[in-house]
């Protein structure tokens, strides 16, 4: 089959490969382990289910403007004010199917052939492909382990050409949990407004970090890197929402307009009943957060120490997110054997780190019990010592 040029390269995200191959083991009846989650493994909040039925039960189960209702926007306008000193209005909002959806339209609407978009290694899987599929180019610039994965901004400085259009920052990022300072952000927005180049900040894990470490927005720091920033963030990970489909970006009023007439003539609005439960999400109460972000704290801090103690591999510790990104070269196997052999014959699921740009490293989750965690370090220990 000839498929258009634009898709010809794309595949399925292989942290969905993985996984299919750990669900297809347990369905034959093997007691498999699985890091590979890529989701919260709490509940949505039953508060916020309830708006949501609520919604079915008054008949809001029509279309909303294409771009989110004016009162979700309002939300997410008094969440960027309160959590990120971030002021917009509900002009420059536009709420779309999941944060990846949000981030999907920003590159159709910025980028095409000849743009480059400079990309921080370890990277989360999709950037790359919605760039490709825009047509610019994804430039690599890596992030070193030895800096615990916070990208130096003279490397970001010497990769930007006359073909830049834009970088991504994801802090705290997925896969490595790296939160990036406020000193680092400064230095990135400085090269960004003097080489005006759009910051994409995706920040969907800003909630989830541990220890002393604190986020910020780089959109924030002033009206000149204001005015190129597009900052993406949704519910699904600080709410156990990412079935619900929400997720949003604030930026300059042109482009959420063009962002808005490329939704409605694709998706139409996000799910009229996902934003009564997204408003809910952000108005309403925050005390699961707060539970899950312990529960959180407690896994990853036993996660590093266990990955620490063992002789072929090594951790940086995650600050946010809820990944460890341990180091396994000194198994001398490359990512995708030793997931696939992990897989095989410890029946313990991972996500093999080149698709993540590093083949020296695989992503475990702690979205998953301290049981399932203690279990599956315990196969992974085992596993090591027979090689
Ligand atoms: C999960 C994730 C997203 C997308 O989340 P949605 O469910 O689409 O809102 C975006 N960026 C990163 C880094 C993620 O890990």
């Amino acid at each position: 089959m000839k498929f258009a040029g634009r898709v010809s390269q794309l595949k399925a995200s292989p942290t969905l490969a993985i996984s299919a191959k750990a669900k297809a083991m347990k369905k034959k009846g093997i007691d498999v382990i699985g890091f590979g989650a890529g989701e919260p493994d709490f509940d949505t909040p039953e508060h916020i289910k309830e708006a949501a039925i609520c919604a079915i039960q008054k008949g809001f189960t029509k279309y909303t403007p294409a771009s989110g209702t004016v009162e979700l926007k309002g939300a997410v306008c008094d969440k960027l004010k309160t959590d990120n000193a971030l002021d917009y209005t509900p002009a420059e909002i536009a709420v779309s199917c999941g944060a990846k959806h949000a981030l999907y339209n920003i590159f159709q609407v910025l980028c095409e052939k000849g743009d480059e978009v400079i990309i921080v290694s370890p990277y989360w899987v999709s950037y790359t492909e919605m760039v490709t599929l825009s047509g610019a180019t994804s430039r690599i610039v890596a992030a070193k382990e030895s800096d615990g994965f916070v990208v130096n901004p003279e490397e970001v400085a010497k990769n930007i050409t006359s073909r830049t259009k834009a970088i991504i920052v994801n802090s705290p990022s997925n896969p490595t949990g790296a939160v990036f300072g406020k000193d680092v952000l400064e230095k990135i927005a400085k090269i960004a407004a003097s080489k005006k180049i759009f910051v994409i900040s995706d920040e969907i894990y800003e909630k989830l970090i541990y220890g002393g470490e604190k986020h910020f927005s780089i959109g924030s720091l002033d009206k000149e890197i204001r005015d190129l920033t597009l900052t993406v963030n949704g519910v699904s990970k600080t709410y156990s929402m990412t079935g619900w489909r929400i997720g949003y970006v604030a930026g300059p009023k042109d482009i959420i307009t063009k962002i808005s007439a490329l939704q409605s003539h694709s998706t139409s609005n996000p799910t009229s009943i996902s934003q009564m439960a997204a408003l809910q999400a952000l108005v309403g109460p925050q005390e699961e957060l707060a539970k899950m972000k312990k529960e959180f704290t407690g896994r990853r801090d036993y996660m590093v120490k266990k990955i620490n103690s063992l002789e072929d591999m090594s951790c940086v510790e995650p600050k946010g997110a809820f990944y460890c990104f341990p180091n396994i070269s000194k198994t001398k196997l490359d990512s995708i054997t030793f997931a696939d052999r992990l897989l095989d014959e410890a029946h313990t699921a991972c996500v093999p780190g080149i698709a993540f740009g590093s083949d020296k490293h695989v992503r475990l989750s702690f979205a998953t019990s301290m049981k399932n965690i203690e279990t599956g370090l315990s196969r992974i220990e085992k596993w090591l010592e027979k090689q």
